[in-house]
């Protein structure tokens, strides 16, 4: 399936925050958003600000939400139908959706600096689940579920130090890693505090409803 292939700072820029997609270089002075905050290709006569609509801010956290969790569109669409079926706030459904996606799940055991890393682990079959190689990013984890890497994977470079790095990452109480043999095993669903990002999901419900 297609994929934004573009700088993602762009992505940053054009929301107006941080959606931290290169890992740690986000955290650094190098962040471009900190060096450049204005919108991308905007030159200085034209940087007046517009009004922004409700429909335009609604967009926009729809946005911030799909760059981050780095969706396409029509899968992001999917997941908000499938949230509405179920029972519940819809809005935190859904954040409890994206953050159960096998790739987000990586990212938050912290084997990848970013859900784009992550992505590219899973894809390139270096994760197990339960015990099996899978390469879907999107596949959706459940409470019992163990994440690990395949046997291969664990003699190449990446592992190595990811192994060294592990242990100043932080890891979301839903999901537990046993450090030795760098596996992960999912507690619970996530929760609206256990995501704990800057989402506004109600803007993102409204924004589908009309
Ligand atoms: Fe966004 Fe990270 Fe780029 Fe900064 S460095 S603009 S937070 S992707």
């Amino acid at each position: 399936m297609a994929r934004y292939t573009g700088p993602v700072c762009r992505l940053c820029r054009r929301i107006g925050s941080k959606l931290t997609l290169k890992g740690d270089r986000c955290l650094t002075p190098k962040c471009a958003l900190e060096r450049r905050s204005s919108p991308p290709g905007q030159r200085t006569a034209q940087r007046r600000r517009r009004r922004v609509s409700d429909r335009g801010l609604q967009l926009l956290q729809k946005q911030k939400v799909r760059y981050s969790y780095g969706v396409l569109e029509g899968q992001f669409r999917r997941l908000f139908a499938q949230a509405e079926r179920r029972p519940g706030v819809t809005g935190e459904i859904l954040l409890e959706l994206l953050e159960r996606r096998l790739d987000n799940t990586t990212y938050r055991l912290g084997f990848a600096d970013s859900r784009a890393q992550a992505r590219q682990i899973v894809l390139h079959g270096h994760i197990t689940l339960n015990g099996r190689k899978t390469n879907i990013p999107s596949c959706q984890i459940k409470p019992g579920d163990v994440i690990a890497w395949r046997e291969a994977s664990t003699k190449t470079e990446y592992f190595k130090r990811v192994a060294q790095q592990i242990q100043s990452k932080t890891i979301p109480s839903w999901l537990s890693l046993d450090i030795d043999k760098l596996s992960g095993r999912v507690l619970g669903l996530p929760t609206r505090s256990d995501i704990g990002a800057e989402f506004d999901e109600k803007s993102v419900v409204e924004y589908y409803s009309r």
